[in-house]
């Protein structure tokens, strides 16, 4: 079978409201390879296989340079044995870098993001690279062919005009049944803001939006893609709102399921 990639992306200096989601990586990854849970997922894949998982460990921002080129470099060098690749923010700014190396690779993509907010926001705050506006630059860049946002619950009429501009599909959470197929017909690249989950189940996060999906709802969407999961990312999980790492916990069962989806879906 071919092997999983994941990569730490420690960032959080475009959040707009408190830091803290650049300490998330190694949280993370301790509840991924801690004893106490399985490394088989649900659709039958086994993570814990030799060799099946490669952790390039996190990105170093050492100050110097644009933080958006470092960004994608490294993204791009994980990327270059051809397996599929996880990054794990972060905040959600860091998607616009990430998706510059993803698109050259894949020049064909829809982008499933799932999220409570658009992060469409032409700027935020004055600053055109925040977290609630990476969305903006990747659909002005052209770095996806489609846009599918699922879970959104903070829609204002920016955001509306924004869809409009840019052709970007919405399905609001009141509107997320627990059957929700998507219809695509490109590789994927799955963009997880962990505040698309309802706070009850993912309360370590930024801006607790209550009105969200379940777990479930989230693992049943991404087992129904059918077409290859060539990428993700997992961001804003905060582990300074967090109770008990359960946050985490989450977290890391999603990057497996994620993972598991990957690998079945681009099996060379
Ligand atoms: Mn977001
Ligand atoms: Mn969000």
């Amino acid at each position: 079978m071919n092997k999983l990639s994941i990569l730490g992306i420690p960032h959080d200096d475009n959040s707009s409201f408190m830091k803290g989601p650049a300490e998330a990586p190694p949280l993370i990854r301790r509840e991924l390879f801690c004893d106490a849970y399985s490394m088989w997922t649900e659709t039958g894949v086994d993570l814990g296989a030799p060799d099946r998982l490669v952790d390039h460990g996190d990105i170093q921002f050492d100050g110097h340079g644009d933080p958006w080129d470092l960004i994608e470099r490294d993204v791009g060098r994980a990327l270059e044995p051809g397996d599929p690749l996880i990054c794990l923010g972060g905040d959600h700014a860091i998607t616009h870098p990430i998706m510059r190396a993803v698109r050259r690779r894949y020049p064909r993509l829809c982008i499933l993001h799932i999220d409570a907010h658009s992060d469409t926001y032409h700027a935020y705050q004055g600053n055109p690279r925040s977290h609630a506006s990476p969305f903006a630059r990747i659909m002005e860049d052209g770095l996806a062919d489609r846009l599918i946002q699922v879970g959104l619950r903070t829609i204002n009429d920016h955001q509306r005009e924004q869809f409009r501009r840019f052709g970007i599909e919405v399905i609001e959470a009141g509107r997320c049944s627990a059957d929700l197929r998507l219809d695509i017909s490109t590789p994927v690249y799955v963009s997880l803001d962990i505040d698309a989950l309802d706070p009850a189940c993912a309360p370590g996060v930024s801006h607790r939006e209550p009105g969200g999906l379940t777990t479930r709802q989230v693992i049943s969407l991404i087992h129904s893609i059918d077409q290859p999961i060539v990428a993700a990312d997992i961001v804003e999980y905060n582990p300074r709102c967090d109770f008990s790492n359960m946050t985490a916990v989450v977290a890391a069962k999603l990057l497996k399921e994620i993972g598991g989806m990957m690998l079945k879906t681009t099996a060379r």
